[in-house]
This record gives structure tokens, C-alpha cells and sequence, in this order.
């Protein structure tokens, strides 16, 4: 049992179903051939007639009783055991591809096998292959497969592809290979979500709130969408309850309203405390400013970040900064913690925030907002973790032009450029790198500046090591015409006046930062535009992102292209690999997999 422990580690798998999932690459059919199949793999009982030497190949002839036929071999790079094996008059049972010269029926080296009758699998694995098939047959057998949840189909097939009796039963027909597809990937599905499940541990909540949100609601200058709605509905539902403290997910696409949401779960909360997290002062300063815009005055809200003079936060209602809320030491206990750009948190931070909501046996209520939007499947996955609610449409439709240019475009570009900042608008041009570096063909953000600088007033420039960077952005966002930076400006603040941002060398990012990038022109509904600069026109991961403005489709796409060979940077996030289970498509095989285990 220790020894199968260990090889259980070295085949990094923890469960029954894992093993049973690794299944055989290929079998050996060393069952007789019923008939002689030219160019194809068999195995015959076979005599040797006749043995010579020609020029150090070793040339066997041998008589097929069943079938009254000869066939020669070639033994190209002969050995002594060859030598000893076809001696003349010996019998074999001989196993190669047949094939025909000139009428003749030949086989090419074969091999002489000591059994027959048999189909014996070929694993790849770590292990060698008769340690795996020692695992195999201890433990995937029928009793073990029911209990662990498979329906008689999948169990059949998991036992014909680990101990096939006839060939048949394995790959041959090709709606029969499809079949077996089918089952494994709901077998890999299954096992997935059932390890997921165990994970998840609740806790009570610190309290219930259900405060009302009506007045909210009402005075808002417009009505909420109805995605909005409903994932408010859904933390309703989530703080109501006592017994469980919520631990839900919002995903929702740049501009797709979550402030709203996030303000609205604050009024559930009241009279009790609420805290808000944001990746940034920045951005903390601007949800500041939209709760006070949108929440009544009677509801007090104080900002805490650093170099900033805190107000007196023990009487707060909402509590709003930035990770400098980790370190406060006085910090009143809330009701609710939210954290808002999620994914803008590094791990050590995410770490921490969980430390902030696990104190004690009564748990806060937990809300965290992210803009990664995840494909569905991937959702489906992740709910069983935590509660996952997606926001899919934005309030309104963004006018928003995606297009790859190259450089015989540029001229183009310069004029559009000139047009929107004559409009007041403002443009944002985002470059791969901060220095000039010979790996990188395109131009750095220090070789271009002097070139903009001397074209255009008020340009900015700004990037992620640049110290001041927030202070650079709120200066642009007030009085700037361009800005020239990297990708800093992924997070999330909000430039109403921006309509043009240009990325230059699009094919070494990400299609989720792109997206990202994408979302800070056109928030305002101001029509906007979006370049790809690249020297690789004709890339079919950008062409297709160009025609695609969901995030969720994006994500989609994302996964589509995820080996493509164009991506430099580290932001797609590298998530489960499934063998069989391909997670573009497989919806409705997950949920399957989720019912199948609630039923358990
Ligand atoms: P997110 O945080 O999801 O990126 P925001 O909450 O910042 O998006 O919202 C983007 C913009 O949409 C804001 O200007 C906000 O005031 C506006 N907005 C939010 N909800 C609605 C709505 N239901 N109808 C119209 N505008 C809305
Ligand atoms: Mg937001």
C-alpha cells in the first residue's frame, strides 16, 4: 500500500478515477489474423522453410500453414539471437506488417511472440509499464468503479479500454470511438468536480443583513440592467442567510456595472459595517467618489489609503481603500468585505485578504469583483469552490472599432489621431516596452516619445515602474491629449474622454489583456477605436479578436488559442488541463457531471 502511495505521487494523481483515466496510447493484438491483410499489422502461425545470408542480412522464409502461403523476411541488422531463434523447421507464432513485392508477400522484421490470444495495452506513462499495469489491475475493476460513482456504460468502457477482450470493443468503429469520448469526458469532468467539492468549507456568518435597497435603487439616474438585477438578487439570497457566510465571485467585463452592484450589497449591509478593497488608490479613490455620488448621505463613507489622512473610520458605514486596509490594526469588524478588481491582486495580497475575512469561528460575508471574464465552463467549475455570478452585457452598447493596421497605415493613423484630440478627445498609445531591446521589433515608449512630444501638446508618459504613475494618470485624465505608456493602464480607472488607444506589437499580448486594454476606450458611449499595430497582418488569433467584443466569447477564443505560438506575455492564467474534456464546448458535460454528483 505505501509503495502504491508513492506511485500514485510519482504519477501525480490522488484518486481512483484519475488512474482509471489514464488509459492505454495504443494496444498490441497478438490475437491470430483470420485472413492475410496486405498492409496491415497481424499475427500468424508461421514455420521457417528457408534460411540464408545475403551481404549481413539475414533472409527468412516461412511457411503459413492456415493459409498454404509463404512470406520472406528481412533481417537487416541481424544478431546472433536472431541467428538461434529461425533456425529451419522451428515454429513461431510471427507478428509484423504485412506487405506485398511483386507478387510476393513479405513481412519486414518480424517479430517471434510467445503468446497469442492476448490484447495487451500500451500505457505512457512515468511508471514502467508493467508497475502501471500492476496499479491498473488492482484497483480499476467494477466494484471499485461503481462506488465511485460511474453509471454501467462508463464502467463497461473504463473496463474495455483497461482489459479489452476483443479489439472491437475498443477504437475500431469510429461512432463507437466517439462514444468512448463521450464517457471520458465525463468521466474526467466528474472526477474534477468531485474533488472541487470536497474543498469547499463554509463557515456562519457574522450576521444576516438584509437591509433595503430600494431607496438605492430608486434614485439612481438609471434603471439597473437585468444581469444587474439578478446578481444582486443572488447576494440577497447569499446575506440572508445566518448559518453561511457568502463567498461569492461577480465576473463581469470592464463597464459592465459592477460599481452598482457593489454599492447596493453596502445598503443590504446597513446599519452594519461594510469594507471594500481595490488593487489601487487610484481606483479606490474613484469608487470613493462614485459612492458618494450614488449612495445617500446619511450612509458615511470614509476613504483610507496611504498619505491620505484617514477620517475617523470607527463610525463608518463603508470603509473604501486599499491593500493599506491590511495593515490597520484598528479596523472595525464589518459585516461584509468586498474586494473589487480581484484579479489585480497578487497572490501573496490575496493571501492576506483571506486572513482579513477568517478570523474566528463567524465569518464575514464575502464578495469579490473581477473583470477576467471566464468562459462558462470554467465558471461552472469554480462555482463549486465558491458562488460565481456573471454579468455578460454591458448597460449600454459601446460603439468600439477594432482593427489591425501595420505600418504602411500609418499616416492613416497619425490623421485620426489629429481628429479626436481636435474633438477634445483623448488617445492612448500602448507600447511593449520601456527601453529599446533588440528582441522586440517595434519601437520603445523612450525611442518614440521625442516623435509624439514634438507632434502633438500634452503628452504624458507613464509606465509600470514609474513611481509617480498615479499621479501622471490624474493628470492626464484632466488635462492630457495622449498618453504613451505599457500596460499600466490595465487597471481599471476610468478616462471618459479616451477613444483611440493604439497597441503596439498586439500579437505578444494576451487576448484577456488586450480585452482589457480595449475596455478603456468608448466607456463614456463616445464612438471609439481600437488598433492593433503589429507586423503579423495576418494572425488569425487577432483577426478574430478584432471581430469579437464579449468578453466571455473572448475568453472563449483565449482558450481556443491558448498553444498559439504568438503569446509572449504571462497573463493567460494557466487553469486545469483536461486530456479529454475540451472546455470551449463542454457545457453541457460538466453540468451533467455537477447533477450526477449532487444525486451521490
Ligand atoms: P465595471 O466596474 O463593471 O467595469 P462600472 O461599474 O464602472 O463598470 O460602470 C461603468 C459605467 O456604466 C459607469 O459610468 C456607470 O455609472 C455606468 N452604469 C452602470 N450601470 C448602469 C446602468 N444600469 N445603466 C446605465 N449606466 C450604467
Ligand atoms: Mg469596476
Amino acid at each position: 500500500m505505501e509503495n502504491d502511495k508513492e506511485k500514485f505521487k510519482k504519477l501525480k494523481i490522488s484518486t481512483l478515477l484519475d488512474l482509471a483515466l489514464i488509459v492505454p496510447t495504443s494496444y498490441n493484438n497478438t490475437t491470430l489474423s483470420l485472413d492475410l491483410k496486405v498492409g496491415e499489422f497481424g499475427t500468424f502461425e508461421a514455420t521457417v522453410e528457408n534460411v540464408n545470408t545475403h551481404n549481413g542480412k539475414l533472409n527468412v522464409t516461412f511457411f503459413l500453414p492456415k493459409f498454404s502461403k509463404k512470406i520472406s523476411s528481412i533481417f537487416f541488422r541481424a544478431t546472433p539471437y536472431h541467428y538461434q531463434l529461425f533456425t529451419k523447421e522451428s515454429k513461431h507464432y510471427i507478428q509484423g506488417k504485412l506487405e506485398q513485392y511483386k507478387g510476393y508477400l513479405q513481412m519486414s522484421q518480424p517479430k517471434s511472440i510467445k503468446e497469442i490470444g492476448k490484447i495487451i495495452p500500451k500505457y505512457k506513462s512515468v511508471l514502467k509499464q508493467s508497475e502501471l499495469v500492476e496499479l491498473v489491475s488492482k484497483y480499476v475493476n467494477e466494484k471499485n468503479l461503481y462506488a465511485d460513482g460511474l453509471d454501467s456504460l462508463e464502467v463497461v468502457t473504463v473496463m474495455n479500454l483497461h482489459f479489452p477482450k476483443e479489439i472491437s470493443h475498443i477504437m475500431e468503429e469510429k461512432h463507437f470511438k466517439q462514444r468512448v469520448i463521450q464517457q471520458l469526458k465525463f468521466i474526467e469532468a466528474f472526477n474534477h468536480v468531485k474533488k472541487l467539492r470536497g474543498k469547499r468549507t463554509d463557515y456562519p456568518a457574522v450576521r444576516l443583513l438584509d437591509g433595503d435597497i430600494s431607496s438605492f435603487t430608486s434614485s439612481l439616474p438609471f434603471s439597473l440592467t437585468k444581469e444587474q438585477q439578478t446578481v444582486i438578487e443572488d447576494i440577497q439570497k447569499d446575506l440572508s442567510r445566518e448559518d453561511k457566510a457568502a463567498k461569492r465571485m461577480v465576473v463581469g467585463d470592464v463597464g459592465s456595472g459592477k460599481t452598482m452592484v457593489i454599492l447596493a450589497s453596502v445598503m443590504m449591509a446597513l446599519p452594519h459595517k461594510s469594507i471594500l478593497m481595490a488593487p489601487t488608490s487610484l481606483l479606490a479613490l474613484q469608487l470613493y467618489e462614485e459612492a458618494q455620488k450614488h449612495l445617500s448621505t446619511s450612509v458615511k463613507i470614509v476613504l483610507v489609503m496611504q498619505g491620505r489622512d484617514s477620517d475617523d473610520y470607527t463610525d463608518a458605514d463603508f470603509i473604501i481603500g486599499t491593500h493599506a486596509l491590511l495593515y490597520k490594526d484598528d479596523l472595525p469588524e464589518a459585516s461584509l468585505v468586498m474586494v473589487d478588481e480581484q484579479h489585480r491582486f497578487g497572490t501573496r495580497q490575496r493571501a492576506s485578504l483571506e486572513a482579513l475575512v477568517s478570523n474566528g469561528e463567524k465569518r464575514p460575508h464575502f464578495l469579490q469583483f473581477s473583470a477576467t471574464p471566464i468562459p462558462r465552463t470554467q465558471a461552472m467549475m469554480q462555482s463549486e469552490l465558491l458562488d460565481v455570478s456573471l454579468i455578460t452585457t454591458t448597460p449600454f452598447e459601446r460603439e468600439l472599432k477594432t482593427q489591425m493596421i501595420g505600418k504602411q497605415d500609418f499616416p492613416a493613423l497619425l490623421t485620426h489621431i489629429e481628429k479626436e484630440i481636435s474633438c477634445k478627445h483623448q488617445v492612448l498609445i500602448i507600447y511593449p516596452l520601456v527601453e529599446e531591446s533588440v528582441e522586440v521589433p517595434y519601437q520603445s515608449l523612450e525611442e518614440s516619445k521625442g516623435f509624439w512630444r514634438e507632434k502633438f501638446d500634452n503628452v504624458y508618459v507613464t509606465h509600470g515602474k514609474d513611481k509617480q504613475k498615479e499621479e501622471v494618470l490624474l493628470e492626464f485624465r484632466e488635462k492630457g491629449d495622449m498618453l504613451l505608456a505599457t500596460t499600466v493602464v490595465e487597471v481599471g480607472i476610468s478616462l471618459p474622454r479616451l477613444t483611440l488607444i493604439v497597441i503596439v506589437g498586439a500579437e505578444r499580448l494576451g487576448l484577456a489583456t488586450l480585452h482589457q486594454l480595449r475596455g478603456r476606450v468608448g466607456r463614456n458611449g463616445l464612438k471609439s477605436w481600437c488598433y492593433l499595430f503589429s507586423h503579423f497582418p495576418k494572425s488569425e488569433r487577432l483577426q478574430r479578436f478584432c471581430e469579437t467584443d464579449n468578453g466571455f466569447d473572448i475568453a472563449k477564443l483565449d482558450l481556443k488559442f491558448r498553444d498559439s505560438g504568438d503569446i509572449l506575455d504571462g497573463t493567460i492564467q494557466s487553469g486545469q488541463k483536461f486530456k479529454w474534456l475540451d472546455m470551449t464546448e463542454d457545457e453541457e458535460v460538466i453540468e451533467r457531471a455537477k447533477s450526477r454528483i449532487v444525486g451521490l
